[in-house]
């Protein structure tokens, strides 16, 4: 049997990123790391490191205050069950 899974990317725009952090305590399927990496101001861009948990829910995306997360829904990858 085959089944439609939807395919989801995000992006960090790392010079828009101030490293508040509030998409990192807001994802509740904790799909952001804190990182040591160092935007040109001197702001620490968090890692979407766990993709695999994340739903799509899009409250990284609508929360981040400097619009710097963008999520990318594409087209349904098929998987085999
Ligand atoms: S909410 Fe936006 S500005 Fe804050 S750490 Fe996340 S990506 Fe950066
Ligand atoms: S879309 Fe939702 S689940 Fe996915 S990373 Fe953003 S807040 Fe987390």
């Amino acid at each position: 049997m085959e089944k439609f899974k939807e395919k989801i990317e995000i992006f960090i725009d790392d010079e828009l990123c101030k490293g508040c952090d509030i998409c990192v305590e807001l994802c509740r399927p904790d799909v952001f790391i804190k990182s040591d990496k160092i935007n040109s101001r001197g702001y620490y861009v968090p890692i979407p490191a766990s993709m695999n948990k994340c739903t799509g829910c899009m409250i990284c995306e609508l929360i981040c205050p400097e619009l710097a997360v963008i999520i990318v829904k594409t087209e349904s990858v098929k998987e085999s069950v």
